[in-house]
């Protein structure tokens, strides 16, 4: 399974740069993970020719996450990709056109997608907010957090995952209601550790001036766009 990171700024890109998107693919299949500002761009740049993703799933529906929504509907319908595509999000009513096959996701539910499954969890954040772990045909498997509070079922939703894929977009451990909404670096760190997890990635980094803390553990790295992992 491959992971491409291709945007990974929250509540807001920093500059020249894009929100929450991420493409996992496994062999032919292609899920489109979150679509925030700048990832179609991304995607085409990536993908120059006609599309075809198997899924898209949003996390949840703060603008960061699925503010380009609309561009792949449009796209589809100027048939630049293949339509309908399976639209995964913990609220659907909005999704009406029928260039979307809206599937509503909820704790527990799973879904096969091509050769991949996936198991989605409710996490805390300020509205339904879905994290999901994929796992592919041989057993590899990525966690992504979406957005979310830490909270003590968080360890067991990403238990073993090869690959942690977290959001981090707090660095002030004393910010009190952020702490409803976001981890911090430190808590991803001890999340990675507690679930057992290869490897962190700490993305949805705060698009605003920041000074992001030296991390501790090898196996933890802030998210660049653009980078790829094998998992
Ligand atoms: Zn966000
Ligand atoms: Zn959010």
């Amino acid at each position: 399974m491959k992971l491409t990171l291709l945007g990974v700024y929250g509540p807001f890109p920093a500059p020249g740069k894009g929100c929450s998107s991420y493409l996992v693919e496994d062999g032919d299949t292609r899920i489109l993970l979150d679509c925030g500002s700048g990832s179609l761009s991304r995607l085409r740049a990536l993908i120059p020719d006609r599309m075809r993703l198997d899924a898209i799933v949003l996390s949840h529906l703060h603008a960061d996450h699925c503010g380009e929504i609309d561009l792949f509907r449009y796209l589809m319908e100027f048939g630049l990709c293949d339509a309908p595509v399976t639209l995964f999000s913990p609220e659907t009513e909005r999704f009406t056109s029928p260039v979307f096959r809206p599937v509503r996701t909820s704790d527990g539910f799973e879904a096969k997608v091509g050769t991949m499954s996936l198991r989605f969890t409710e996490v805390r954040h300020a509205v339904k907010t879905t994290g999901v772990r994929i796992t592919d045909g041989s057993g590899r498997s990525l966690f992504y957090t979406g957005d979310s509070a830490w909270f003590d079922g968080l360890a067991d939703a990403a238990r073993n995952a090869d690959l942690l894929l977290a959001d981090a977009c707090l660095v002030d451990e004393t910010n009190e209601k952020a702490l409803q909404n976001h981890m911090t670096v430190g808590q991803v760190v001890r999340l990675k550790k507690a679930a057992r997890c290869g490897r962190a990635v700490l993305t949805h980094r705060f698009g605003g001036e920041t000074h992001l803390p030296a991390l501790s553990d090898d196996d933890c790295i802030y998210a660049e766009e653009g980078a790829v992992f094998e998992i």
